[in-house]
Formats: structure tokens, C-alpha cells, sequence
């Protein structure tokens, strides 16, 4: 008897040391993901150009910076039919073993309308606020691929409907692209990973079906493996969105998305706190942490290319 809790005590000890010697990596928080949310909501309408969005972009920045994950911004100004906008990508850059890179994307921009106040709870609070927590999940994970945190500005049609012949819209991330093609930075992005309306209280996201299968695979296995099933749903539906422009340039991407289909207050003023949850955040933290192993290893063995 005495001998058993001494055993134990020594067990308890040992596990202790253990404990204090390696802390656990932060676990994605969904509850810090949503705070972040009702902080961006917080700023009102975002649309690309406004002051609004100037607001955020300096959010962003001050929440990555205490993480210790700098930002860098990649302006431009985009030609739309409303006239000349200037919009901003933010990147941020967490370094891995490896300088090949895997994109974590998102916009950040809510679309314009001026017939309603529009403050995009879900599109684009969602993204958005999920972004600096991943980035601070993955700032503590030892990562064998260099990471990148995309928060792309223009994707939202300047116009109310979008228009794929004009390509009114995605303006951030084909941005993004031309100039990783100009400074040849494109052959060493392995894979990108966007995200998009995450936040509906009641998720359902569907494999996007011109998304890279490979990775579409790997976070649908993920999901199954957590029990996640009734959330990552076995059925496909098409989205153009800030992935295309990647696919197009001959970069592996998913499109991570609850599309406009099942959430009912897409692009009405209905679109606030009170449709998104912190559960949903966390689902998508929890899917895409546990894909990301397979991900990368997948994304390392991938040669590189030439000719970018
Ligand atoms: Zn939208």
C-alpha cells in the first residue's frame, strides 16, 4: 500500500517534470477567434478603400505584432467601374525549417453597399479574425514549411452582382499573384489554403470542386478523424473566390467556404454576431490543425517548378 503511493507520487512527479519541460503548443481557441471577430465587427462596414478598413488593417497588425509575427503591406491601387480604389494585402510571414511556403488565406474587405449598413460578421469577420489566431497557433508549432498569413483585400465586387467576365472582384489576390509571378517568389509557394465565410453558427462546408483534390482530401479526412462529419459535408459545390487566381497560376489551393447557399444572411444587413459562433471558429481550427501534417508532407515532396 505504501509502496503503491509512493510509485504514484513519483509517476505524478515524473509526468509534472515532463509537463514543465515541453508546454503543449496553444491549441487553436475558438472563444479568442470570436473576440477578434466582434473586434473587427466592431469598426462597422469595411469595404475596400475606407477608412474603415485603414482601422482594421492597423487591428490586424497590432494583434499579430503581439504574437511576434511581423506584417509586411503590399499596396496597390485597382481599376474597378466605381473608379480607382487602394487597396492593401497584408502579409505576414511565420519562418519554418523550410523556406518552400504554405498560404493560409483569407479577405478581409466586407462588400460595399450603401443602401444598408453592412458589417460582414461572417463575410468577411470571419476570415479575418480567424487568421491572427491560426497565426498565433502556428507562431508556437514548430513548422517544416515556412507559413504565410494572407489577408487579401478586394475580393468583393465593387458593383452589386459579380461579375465573372469582368472580374470585378478577387482584385487582392490577383494581385498577390502577378507580383509573386514578377519576383519569381510563386516556385517556392507550395500549397494555399483559403478561408471564407467559417463563421455561420450553423456550418456546413462542401467540397469546392475546382479546389486542388489532394488538399480538399486531406482536410476532409481530417474532419472525419475528429468526428466533424456533419460539418465537412460529402457533397461539392462550385465557388469562384480568391483561389482561382492561384489554381489558374499552377498553385495547389482549397477553398475552405460555407457558401452563399446555406447561409441565408449572405450580403443583407442580417449578417452580424449574432449568426456567427465561436464553435464554428473552433471546428475550422481544429480540422485545418489536424490536416496540416498531411498537408505538409504532401506540399514538401511536391518538386519544385521552373519557369515562374
Ligand atoms: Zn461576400
Amino acid at each position: 500500500m505504501r509502496s503503491s503511493v509512493v510509485v504514484g507520487m513519483l509517476w505524478m512527479l515524473t509526468v509534472a517534470v515532463a509537463m514543465a519541460a515541453a508546454p503543449a503548443p496553444p491549441k487553436f481557441d475558438g472563444g479568442r477567434a470570436y473576440e477578434y471577430l466582434r473586434q473587427v465587427v466592431a469598426f462597422g462596414p469595411r469595404p475596400a478603400g475606407s477608412p474603415a478598413l485603414e482601422s482594421t488593417r492597423q487591428y490586424i497588425k497590432k494583434q499579430l505584432a503581439e504574437a511576434g509575427i511581423q506584417v509586411i503591406e503590399q499596396p496597390f491601387d485597382a481599376d474597378t467601374p466605381i473608379g480607382r480604389v487602394h487597396m492593401v494585402n497584408l502579409v505576414a510571414r511565420i519562418p519554418g525549417a523550410s523556406p518552400d511556403r504554405i498560404v493560409f488565406a483569407g479577405h478581409y474587405d466586407t462588400k460595399l453597399f450603401r443602401e444598408f449598413r453592412f458589417v460582414g460578421a461572417n463575410d468577411a469577420g470571419s476570415s479575418t479574425a480567424f487568421l491572427i489566431e491560426w497565426g498565433r497557433v502556428l507562431k508556437a508549432r514548430k513548422n517544416p514549411l515556412t507559413t504565410e498569413l494572407l489577408f487579401l483585400d478586394g475580393e468583393e465586387a465593387t458593383l452589386p452582382e459579380w461579375d465573372t467576365a469582368t472580374k470585378d472582384h478577387t482584385y487582392g489576390s490577383r494581385h498577390y499573384v502577378e507580383a509573386a509571378q514578377k519576383d519569381k517568389s510563386l516556385s517556392s509557394l507550395r500549397a494555399m489554403i483559403l478561408v471564407d465565410m467559417i463563421g455561420d453558427r450553423d456550418l456546413n462546408i462542401r467540397r469546392e470542386s475546382a479546389s486542388s483534390s489532394w488538399l480538399t482530401d486531406a482536410i476532409w479526412a481530417a474532419a472525419k478523424r475528429l468526428k466533424y462529419g456533419d460539418v465537412f459535408l460529402d457533397q461539392t459545390e462550385a465557388i469562384e473566390d480568391d483561389h482561382i487566381p492561384f489554381l489558374d497560376a499552377g498553385v495547389p489551393a482549397v477553398d475552405i467556404i460555407d457558401g452563399p447557399g446555406s447561409y441565408p444572411p449572405w450580403h443583407t444587413a442580417g449578417d452580424t454576431l449574432d449568426k456567427v459562433s465561436a464553435r464554428s471558429l473552433q471546428v475550422v481550427g481544429d480540422v485545418l490543425y489536424e490536416a496540416l501534417p498531411t498537408i505538409e508532407k504532401r506540399a514538401a515532396a511536391r518538386p519544385g517548378r521552373a519557369g515562374f
